[in-house]
């Protein structure tokens, strides 16, 4: 069966799992075994040193691929060592483009890690493809995208990135982790590797942290291998298992968790209490076509503006029932949170507030109950904001 020929939620299901050839499991077995034996010295089943590789984190790696759309997989031990490996196609010298408001950890990893060694970067508004172009140098290796963006949900026009990059023969890197591929795959567009972090939808059970590089060309497969491989930088078998089981209902998922986004972005737009939404599915969006054209769907993802500040904020924190404050995201429970202190605070001050970061954002991550519930007690908390 060619997998290609299959609908996304079918591939979702079977693509990778069979992994056990003696008893014919139908999931896919959790091999934890750190070491393969040799059958003589020039022979092995596949497999040597689980750091290397592993049958179920393999099993993940090409479900990943196949969703995607790739050549190859590596899963990792988190999305931020996913990220760390794609900084390794790099050298001293070479020159990045990413957005001012990307994930937070992301932007202090590229500026208090990685440009220490060496690596040159410009954050510019990614969502204006000319202010891209005027930071293009000589020496600009990469354009980072991270679209919709965190926690301010502006859209980055992939495929004039990937124009960009191209003439400056540069390659494009796309974190695809706020939407998942069922929602959004980047390859189709031009880039020519995808980041996630599997914590988020990939997984989607708040049960583990882990990430992934997904590459479509040999070159890069290879030297995205190599780099997990000798920095070590894999996920444990388990993990993979999780994440595997994770993706089975990852369509199923993200159309439940839109249905909830749209309709709690709708109330909040339509609130005396509310100053602002931020919600690639509401018409009011300044990327809404964009959306439309690049994206399979809307995301689940919604920040919003509370009038006042602080207070405010706190209070509707303290009021919601369904929704926790917690940081993290793509869970089947909904989340909420304050970019200022929490998911952004190792930006600076002044970082977040030129990203359009303020007292009064709040960044929710929708889950999968049903709509009514999460509307009536996002209502609620707003309805009682004190005078
Ligand atoms: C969470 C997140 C990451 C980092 O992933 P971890 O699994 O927490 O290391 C990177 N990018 C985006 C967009 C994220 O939401």
């Amino acid at each position: 069966m060619d997998p290609n020929n299959l609908q996304f939620q079918t591939r979702c299901v079977h693509v990778g799992v069979e992994k056990d050839s003696s008893f014919n499991s139908v999931i896919t077995p959790i091999y934890p075994s750190s070491t393969f034996a040799w059958d003589d010295l020039n022979t092995n089943r596949g497999y040597d040193y689980t750091r290397s590789g592993n049958p179920t984190r393999r099993a993940l790696e090409e479900n990943i691929t196949q969703l995607e759309g790739g050549l190859d997989c590596r899963a990792t031990s988190t999305g931020m060592s996913a990220i760390a490996a794609t900084m390794h196609l790099f050298k001293p010298g070479d020159h990045i483009i990413a957005g001012d408001d990307i994930y937070g950890g992301t932007f202090r990893l590229f500026v208090s890690v990685y440009t220490q060694m060496g690596i040159e970067f410009t954050l510019v508004k990614m969502g204006d493809p000319a202010a891209v172009k005027a930071a293009v140098k000589p020496n600009t290796k990469c354009i980072w995208i991270e679209t919709p963006s965190n926690p301010l949900l502006n859209l980055v026009d992939i495929k004039a990135m990937v124009e960009i990059a191209k003439s400056a023969g540069a390659i494009t890197i796309a974190d695809n982790t706020f939407l998942s591929p069922y929602l959004q795959r980047p390859f189709e567009l031009g880039v020519d590797v995808v980041v996630h972090s599997t914590t988020k939808y990939l997984n989607g059970h708040s049960d583990v942290v882990g990430g992934c590089v997904v590459t479509k060309d040999k070159p890069l497969a290879e030297k995205v291998g190599f780099y997990v491989n000798a920095m070590g930088l894999a996920c444990s078998p388990f993990d993979a298992w999780l994440v595997l089981r994770g993706i089975k209902t990852l369509g199923p998922r993200m159309e439940a968790h839109q249905r909830g986004a749209q309709a709690l972005a709708e109330m909040l737009a339509a609130h005396k209490a509310v100053e602002h939404v931020y919600y690639p599915g509401l018409k009011t969006h300044p990327h809404h076509e964009l959306a439309k054209r690049q994206q399979k769907g809307f995301g689940a993802m919604v920040t919003f503006d509370v009038k006042g500040g602080k207070p405010q904020a706190e209070h509707v924190f303290k009021t919601a029932k369904l929704f926790k404050l917690a940081e993290s995201l793509g869970g089947v429970e909904s989340l909420f949170e304050y970019p200022d202190s929490m998911s952004h605070a190792s930006m600076t001050h002044e970082a977040r507030r030129q990203g359009g970061i303020t007292e009064k954002t709040i960044r929710v991550s929708v889950g999968i109950e049903h709509p009514d519930d999460l509307v009536a007690d996002m209502k609620h908390a707003l309805d009682t904001i004190p005078a």
